[in-house]
């Protein structure tokens, strides 16, 4: 069986199931039926607005966001969910940690669901480094269905590449 990157850490009847729907070319149908909703966030400023109000309404506490960008370089396949880092600089004289948020530009034109939950892994990284369950925690706080979209998500990019293959 060829291998499913996205679904590597999904138990093996799921990735049969997801593997059966992208066979069957009904991946497509299924996403489009799902997520019907296109976003209108086309640019690093509305990002980043869009970013501190979701922060705003669920984080309020964590630490200050200085920067949130769509970023076209990031390796869809490696930082599916876009990739998170601490920028310490100095200021008047201390040193201060501030987070940016690069989300993969793939997600400007992907249903509205699937930049939420690009957006809500990022931000539940703000408090938690890792992928555990406190971090799993804090995602489902913001997005109550977030297990599901994450795996939808997958699909959508696993849908993507195969569209993309097919066409070359
Ligand atoms: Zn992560």
């Amino acid at each position: 069986m060829d291998p499913l990157p996205y679904l590597a850490g999904y138990p093996v009847d799921v990735q049969m199931r997801a593997r059966e729907l992208r066979n069957a070319g009904r991946l497509g149908d299924y996403l489009a039926r799902r997520y019907p909703d296109a976003h209108g966030v086309r640019n690093d400023r509305q990002l980043y607005a869009y970013v501190q109000a979701l922060k705003d309404r669920h984080l309020r506490q964590s630490t200050p966001l200085h920067k949130a960008i769509y970023d076209g370089k990031l390796q869809v396949l490696r930082h599916a969910l876009g990739t998170h880092t601490t920028v310490s600089r100095v200021q008047g004289g201390r040193l201060k940690a501030s987070r940016e948020i690069r989300i993969a530009s793939v997600f400007r034109d992907a249903p509205a669901a699937f930049l939420e939950t690009s957006v809500v892994h990022e931000l539940a990284h703000l408090k938690e480094s890792e992928h555990n369950r406190a971090f799993y925690n804090l995602c489902t706080h913001m997005a109550p269905d977030y297990h599901q979209l994450e795996f939808d998500l997958r699909l959508y990019l696993m849908h993507r590449d195969a569209s993309s293959a097919s066409q070359t």
